[in-house]
This record gives structure tokens, C-alpha cells and sequence, in this order.
């Protein structure tokens, strides 16, 4: 049987994380993963996929929207080629995962194929696609299992046409109309998908508002701009039935009132969040404890109950986020090797890649209205950009809250043109305690997007945006 200092069951942005870090430090380290290709959910079937969807539709949006007023002809109509667009996001889904098993191999990390269970707290069983079992033992084992799509119990998914994330990244047809469960991330990210491609889109949202953990001024003006997309919503609709029959699909769910409506599509996409994985890890055998929501219990540290045994990523509490579960696959990894790392979970940024993209980091407004603490807030609108006028990305706003007497920036909220990477400015900033005055102060590149950051950031500090 063969011996590690560390074992790693999954690998997605986690555990091969988590892998490569225990490599570099010196540790010798296997990794197990059930499915053929590496890099977990987040490369195969979540992050990577979805948004080489998102760019592909953007593409076709503009083709058919916007490339008329930027003087540009196209002579005949534009298509979509759904077989060619979905082959070119495998295409880059297969080049990144095999990135992932060539750095197992740059960094020495043995990697073994099939499902990992515990034998014991140090012994884990490899069953293997052909039938034939191996085993392993390892010092210390980090559970990386992540996550898989949740579902609603009157819901039966028949992955055709009653379907999560994963289907809807392989759709064989665009939808003439695809009613959405669900105005959060995936709802909204996938939805804009199909509506760019010309599908009829209807999201239900149980919630008063889409987005309900963001800042509600984020919601409010997503919902403005997906409304302008022609994205239907009913919000504070309680769905209770999802039935199909031949190539329609039909929800019945009760509005705010009790009253029953019914929404009748060819499609339904259910993206009400996802549930931790521990199918199969049989994690009683090696006594680790999962807590109310079967998330297997972890410490501060990331420790299970077990003391040889941690876990990380969406398998255990916090945001379901891939960089999340990277920066917890490090911090196992480091103090493994004797180091004292440390996450703060408040600066891990949250984003939306629809376009307009959203994304923010630190408090939003109802926190620290409910936490009491004094605060202000700045906000600078893209319209008033000279850089959103070029490209006529005018939608959106960069918000930043500070707080009222030390001018500490507490939360940053932005949804425009390229925020998913203008959110680092403000993670940045958070990381090393800025004011708002200290953004405010930095010079910053004419004309970019983020200069709404520094004018969001002028604002908060003495109401004294220079551009509006
Ligand atoms: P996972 O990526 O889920 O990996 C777990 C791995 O463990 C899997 O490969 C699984 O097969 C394997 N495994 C499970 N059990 C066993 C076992 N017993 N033996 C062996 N192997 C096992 N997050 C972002 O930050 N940005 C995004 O843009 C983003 N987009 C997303 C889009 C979609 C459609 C979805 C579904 C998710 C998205 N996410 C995004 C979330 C992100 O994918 C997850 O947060 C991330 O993948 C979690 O990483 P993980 O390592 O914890 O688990
Ligand atoms: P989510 O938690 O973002 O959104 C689920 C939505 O469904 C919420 O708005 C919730 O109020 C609603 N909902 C719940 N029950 C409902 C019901 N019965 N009827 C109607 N609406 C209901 O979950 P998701 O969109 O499925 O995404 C799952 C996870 O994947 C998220 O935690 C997210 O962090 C991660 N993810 C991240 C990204 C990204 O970072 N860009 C992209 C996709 C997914």
C-alpha cells in the first residue's frame, strides 16, 4: 500500500490547490478524483463552462445589437451555431483540466482515478471505473468533495428538460422559452445566456428581489438592465410544482398574494443553490461529523472532529466560491507544514459575469445597517465615464461605503463594464485597511472603468466627485 504525508479526495479548485501547495512545501501527496478529467466542478461543468458561454453569446449579442451603431455591416444575417458554440466551450474546458493534471505531474503529486472512501482515518479505498479497488494510507487526508446542484422535493430532474447547471451547459437546442427557479447566480449568469441566443427567459425567484445576498442596489439595477434584455421575473413567487409533459415543461407556483400562477416554457433550469458532497466518502468510518445542513463539520483551521482529517471548499461552510476553496486549500496545506496562515472570509469577493457584471466585496449596506455601524456611502455612476461612452457600456454604478468617523472602506459594490477584475482594486484596497480618502487619493489611468472607483471613492470621502 502506498504511504503519503497528505491525500487529497477531489479535485477541484481546492483540493488540486491544496495538492500543489502540500507539493511545494515538501510533502509527499496524492490526489483521488472519481471523474476521468481533473479540476472538479468549477473547470468541468461550472466556472470555466458558463463563462465560455457567457463571452461566446456576448459575442452574438453585439454581432446583432451593437455592431450597427459602431459602423459596422455585416452583410446577411448573423447565426447562432449552437453545436459549434457548445464544442468550442468543451474545447476550452478539455485544454484547462488537462493544465490541471500537467501540474500534478510538474509538482510530483501521484494522481489515482475513482471514487475515494474512508477505510479508516488513515486508509482510504480507491474504487476504480474498472471494477478493481486499490488503497491507499496517508498521514493526513484533506476532503475536497465539493458540491452538486440542490433541488426542490416535488422536483423530479430529468436532465432533459427539467434541468440544473450541468445540462444547460449542453443544451442540444436553444430554448423558445426557459423558465428559470432561482435569481441568483446561476439563474441569472445561464439565463442571459439563452436570452442573448433568443430564448424567451422567465425567472421565478422565491425572494423579493434577484441576487438577495448581494446589496440591494445591485439587485435593483440588475433587475433594471436584464428587464431591458427583456427578462421576465416574478419575484416573491413560491414555487410548488414542476411537471412535464412531452416537450413542455409547466411550473405552478404562489405569488406574494397565495394566488397560483402558472408559467408554461420548454425548458426549466433549476438554480436554487447546491448541497455539499459526501456521497460514497463513507466519512463514518473514519468518525468525521457533518453538521445540520450535512456539511462536514470543520474549526476554524478547517479541522474535522478527527485530528489528521481537514476539509475545505463547498463541502464545508461559507461561500460556494472557487477562489474561496483555493485560498482554504492553501491555508491546510501551510499550516500542515508548521505555518500560521490566515483568510479573511470578509474580503473574499463575490461576482456576477453577467454583462453588465456585478461584484463586490466586504459589507453591504443592510449589514451594517442592521450591525448599527455609522457609515457612508459614495457612489459614481458609468454613464458619467468617458471610457463607458467609448464603448457605450453606460449601465451600472461602483458604490463604496465607508465608515462614518475612521473613513475605512467596509464594502464596495459595483455592477459595469469589467467589474469582475475592478473588484481587486477594492479587495486590495480592504486587504491593507484603506480609507476611502486613500482610494481617492491613487492616480488612475484615464480613461479607464476604474475611475468610477476613484470617484465612487471621492464621493464617500467629502461628496466631491469631480465628473457628475
Ligand atoms: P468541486 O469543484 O466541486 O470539486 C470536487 C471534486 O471532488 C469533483 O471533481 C468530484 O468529482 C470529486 N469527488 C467528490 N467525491 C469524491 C470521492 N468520494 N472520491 C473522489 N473524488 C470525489 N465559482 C466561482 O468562484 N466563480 C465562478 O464563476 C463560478 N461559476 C460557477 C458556475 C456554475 C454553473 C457552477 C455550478 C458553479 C460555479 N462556481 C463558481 C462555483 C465553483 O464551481 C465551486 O465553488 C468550486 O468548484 C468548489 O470547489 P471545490 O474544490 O470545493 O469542489
Ligand atoms: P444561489 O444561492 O446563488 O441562488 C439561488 C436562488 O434561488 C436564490 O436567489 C434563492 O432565493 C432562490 N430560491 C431558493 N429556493 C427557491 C424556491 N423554492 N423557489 C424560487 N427560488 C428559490 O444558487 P445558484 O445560483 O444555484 O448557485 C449555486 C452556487 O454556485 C452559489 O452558491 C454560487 O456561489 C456558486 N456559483 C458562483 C458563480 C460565480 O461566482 N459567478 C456562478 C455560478 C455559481
Amino acid at each position: 500500500m502506498n504511504q503519503y504525508d497528505v491525500a487529497v479526495i477531489g479535485s477541484g479548485p481546492g483540493g488540486y490547490v491544496a495538492a500543489i501547495r502540500c507539493a511545494q512545501l515538501g510533502m509527499k501527496t496524492a490526489i483521488i478524483e472519481k471523474y476521468a478529467t481533473l479540476g472538479g466542478t468549477c473547470l468541468n461543468v461550472g466556472c470555466i463552462p458558463s463563462k465560455a458561454l457567457l463571452d461566446s453569446s456576448h459575442h452574438y449579442e453585439d454581432a446583432v445589437k451593437h455592431f450597427a451603431e459602431h459602423g459596422i455591416e455585416v452583410p446577411g444575417e448573423v447565426k447562432v451555431n449552437l453545436e459549434k458554440m457548445i464544442a468550442r466551450k468543451q474545447g476550452v474546458v478539455d485544454q484547462t483540466t488537462k493544465g490541471i493534471q500537467f501540474l500534478m505531474d510538474k509538482n510530483k503529486i501521484d494522481v489515482y482515478e475513482g471514487l475515494g472512501s474512508f477505510k479508516d482515518a488513515t486508509t482510504i479505498n480507491i474504487k476504480k471505473n474498472d471494477g478493481s479497488t486499490e488503497r491507499i494510507g496517508a498521514k493526513h487526508i484533506i476532503i475536497a468533495t465539493g458540491s452538486k446542484p440542490a433541488t426542490l422535493p416535488f422536483i423530479s430532474l430529468d436532465k432533459e428538460r427539467i434541468i440544473t447547471s450541468t445540462e444547460a451547459l449542453e443544451l442540444k437546442e436553444i430554448p423558445k422559452h426557459m423558465i428559470v427557479i432561482g435569481g441568483g447566480v446561476i439563474g441569472l449568469e445561464l439565463g442571459q445566456v439563452y436570452r442573448r441566443l433568443g430564448a424567451e427567459v422567465t425567472v421565478v425567484e422565491y425572494m423579493d428581489r434577484i441576487l438577495p445576498t448581494m446589496d440591494a442596489a445591485l439587485s435593483k439595477e440588475m433587475m433594471k438592465v436584464l428587464k431591458k434584455q427583456k427578462v421576465k421575473f416574478a419575484l416573491s413567487h413560491k414555487v410548488k410544482s414542476v411537471q412535464r409533459r412531452g416537450k413542455t415543461v409547466t411550473v405552478k407556483a404562489d405569488d406574494k398574494k397565495g394566488e397560483e400562477v402558472v408559467f408554461k416554457g420548454d425548458y426549466c433550469l433549476v438554480s436554487v443553490g447546491r448541497r455539499p458532497y459526501t456521497d460514497g466518502l463513507d466519512l463514518e468510518a473514519a468518525g468525521v461529523k457533518v453538521d445540520e445542513r450535512g456539511r462536514v463539520a470543520v474549526d476554524a483551521h478547517l479541522k474535522t472532529n478527527v485530528d489528521n482529517i481537514y476539509a475545505i471548499g463547498d463541502v464545508v461552510k461559507g461561500a460556494m466560491l472557487a477562489h474561496k476553496a483555493e485560498e482554504e486549500g492553501t491555508l491546510v496545506a501551510e499550516q500542515l507544514a508548521g505555518q500560521q496562515p490566515h483568510i479573511d472570509y470578509n474580503l473574499i469577493p463575490n461576482v456576477v459575469y453577467t454583462w453588465p457584471e456585478v461584484a463586490a466585496v466586504g459589507k453591504t449596506e443592510e449589514e451594517l445597517k442592521e450591525a448599527g455601524v455609522p457609515y457612508k456611502s459614495g457612489q459614481f455612476p458609468m454613464r458619467a465615464l468617458g471610457r463607458s461612452r467609448a464603448s457605450m457600456d453606460l449601465d451600472g454604478f461602483v458604490k463604496i461605503l465607508a465608515h462614518k468617523d475612521t473613513d475605512e472602506v467596509l464594502g464596495v459594490h459595483m455592477i459595469g463594464a469589467r467589474c469582475a477584475d475592478l473588484i481587486t482594486e477594492a479587495v486590495t484596497a480592504m486587504e491593507f485597511r484603506a480609507s476611502a480618502e486613500d482610494i481617492a487619493r491613487m492616480s488612475h489611468a484615464h480613461p479607464t472603468y476604474a475611475e468610477a472607483v476613484k470617484e465612487a471613492a471621492l464621493a464617500a470621502t467629502e461628496d466631491r466627485a469631480l465628473h457628475i
